[in-house]
């Protein structure tokens, strides 16, 4: 990555990263790049946004809130993405903004989203979020209570597209991105939310179909 180039053209960049490793795969499929603009200012999407980048992700609703309605105006074709722990208090409003939620990883949750998504009549695509590591600290569902969490989300109707995790750091990520996507395999979900600024190339070589990429973009977060 060079360090003095903007964020659109380090969006080029992993734009054409992303496809040298998914023409890799056996059978190359679409791979969504989501530019993470947590902690962004307005300023600082605008010039990905006015360079057709149309998928974006933020791990707060309420920052969200207060930077999307007016970064979405007169683009109606922009995708927001869920990608951090979500509060049931908060399903309602999460509902209303995102078109994607990758965070979902217990029963309270999909309870408090299958009601809101009623309430709204609108169905976000729902990644369920697996603690791929089995860390304490880190949400995401345990692995053994995925099978009862999937059939529970799906009994909701919401509409499950498939896992997703964060690994754990400093430590080599392919081995939890193939569990991930065996995972994902046995349940029969064709949606793999892995891959961030640091491991994006090795994720799709392994079948990521949404990678979460900030300081790749914009740089390190303050
Ligand atoms: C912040 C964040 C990202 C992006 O991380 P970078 O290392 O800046 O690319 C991806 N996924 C989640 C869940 C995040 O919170």
């Amino acid at each position: 990555m060079n360090s003095d180039t903007s964020p659109a053209a380090r969006l080029a960049d992993a734009t054409t990263r992303i496809a040298r490793a998914a023409a890799l795969r056996p059978a190359p499929h679409p791979v969504t790049l989501i530019a993470v603009t947590k902690t962004r200012s307005a300023d600082e999407i605008a010039p990905l946004i006015a360079a057709g980048h149309r998928a974006y992700g933020e791990n707060r609703v309420q920052e969200a809130e207060s930077k999307w309605p007016a970064l979405r105006e007169g683009h109606g074709d922009i995708a927001l993405h869920l990608v951090g722990q979500l509060q049931s208090n908060k399903a309602d409003a999460a509902v209303a903004l995102f078109d994607a939620i990758h965070s979902v990883d217990r029963p309270s949750l999909v309870t408090a989203l299958a009601r809101a998504m009623d309430k709204a009549d609108r169905r976000p695509d729902c990644f369920i979020q697996v603690n791929i590591g089995a860390e304490e600290q880190k949400g995401g569902c345990p692995i053994a209570d995925l099978p009862a969490l999937l059939t529970q989300a799906r009994t909701a109707e919401l509409p499950v597209a498939g896992l997703m995790a964060v690994p754990p750091a400093s430590v080599e990520a392919a081995p939890y991105f193939a569990l991930l996507a065996k995972l994902a395999r046995d349940h029969g979900l064709a949606g793999l939310s892995m891959g961030m600024s640091e491991d994006y190339e090795t994720a799709v070589l392994i079948g990521a179909t949404h990678v979460r990429i900030g300081t790749a973009l914009f740089g390190p977060r303050a």
